[in-house]
């Protein structure tokens, strides 16, 4: 009953400098961003693709940071991006992880000609690495502009990955247009607070629009990468794989850094093609808020972690 009620509490602290200030310098807050995200540095998240790679899960890197104010800082931004591909590189280890991107970081008030060059350098820096990357999705009032970017990527690099929220009442017809032969396409659930108008607002109803649009991409001929750590959702989609005759490899799992671990290495022994979404960077402040908005339990473990030391 008061699941909701919190969880738009958490998210709308995560728009909250105050609040964000506050957590940062807590004794605790150290332990807790630990088990969420990789590290603040390359080094450190290359360190936890290797331990992902050593029990054959593969990884997608996040650097984090997100809404960025200027030029300046986005041009930051797409230099690490292409410093991690760089020493992913030189690490040989881009068999085992890609790249995530947030348009929100790489460009300035949604102008869409910089989120589209400066995604492009990134995706021109991936090729060249052999990897790929996939755009993140954000909240619904970029939905349209960000697969607009991601169309007008593929034009140039057919193995970008674009992301469906299944929250969005929109996503069964946006799953239609993206379920081509090889379009990779993360299915996820949706971290963002959406109005009603644009969004399921039930879980179930959630769910029901994941497993329909889940079967359009697979019916497609689409790599679809599901992204969910909901125990039931990855038994039925265990068996709409199987009902369409997927061969492994033509689809795969994805889960967080941190979540259910368990569960990853089970899937991956089992043969499974399983990607950890990592995130790394100092601003993992807005990313740390939406994973504590989706379980209260973690809520709970992050106010017992900030007030110890
Ligand atoms: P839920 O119904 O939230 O959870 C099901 C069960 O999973 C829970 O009962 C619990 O056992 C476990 N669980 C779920 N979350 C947690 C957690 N944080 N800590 C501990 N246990 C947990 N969202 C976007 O909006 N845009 C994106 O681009 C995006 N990319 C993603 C990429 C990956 C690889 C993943 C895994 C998620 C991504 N998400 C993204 C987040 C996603 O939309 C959901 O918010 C998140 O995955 C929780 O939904 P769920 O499917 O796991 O189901």
């Amino acid at each position: 009953m008061l699941v909701e009620p919190l969880r738009s509490l958490i998210l709308a602290a995560a728009g909250s400098e105050s609040i964000r200030r506050l957590v940062a310098t807590a004794p605790g807050a150290r332990g807790v961003v630990g088990r969420f995200v990789a590290g603040e540095t390359i080094e450190e998240a290359l360190r936890a693709v290797r331990g992902l790679a050593a029990d054959g899960r593969c990884a997608t890197l996040d650097y984090l940071g997100e809404y960025t104010s200027d030029e300046e800082q986005t041009e930051r931004i797409v230099r690490t991006y292409l410093r991690l591909l760089d020493e992913l590189y030189a690490s040989g280890l881009t068999a085992h992880a890609e790249v995530s991107v947030k348009l929100s970081a790489v460009t300035v008030a949604g102008d869409e000609g910089l989120a589209l060059r400066n995604a492009g350098r990134i995706c021109a820096a991936a090729e060249q690495c052999g990897t790929t990357v996939t755009v993140d999705m954000e909240d619904h009032t970029t939905t349209d502009a960000t697969l607009r970017v991601v169309t007008e990527l593929r034009r140039t690099w057919p193995s970008v990955g674009a992301v469906l929220q299944s929250y969005l009442r929109r996503t069964e017809s946006d799953a239609v247009a993206l379920s081509g032969k090889g379009s990779r396409v993360r299915l996820c659930k949706g971290a963002y607070a959406e109005p009603a108008e644009v969004a399921f607002a039930r879980a179930h109803e959630v769910d029901l629009s994941y497993v329909r649009s889940a079967n359009v991409l697979l019916e497609g001929g689409a790599y679809a990468m599901f992204a969910t750590h909901d125990p039931r959702l990855v038994e039925v989609l265990g068996q709409r794989v199987r009902w369409y005759g997927r061969e492994r490899g033509s689809y795969e799992y994805q889960m967080l850094y941190g979540v259910r671990p368990d569960e990853q290495r089970r899937l991956a022994a089992e043969g499974e093609t399983v990607r950890v979404y990592v995130p790394f960077g100092e601003q993992w402040y807005g990313y740390l808020m939406r994973r504590l908005a989706e379980r209260p339990a973690n809520t709970a473990f992050f106010l017992r972690a900030l007030a110890s030391r």
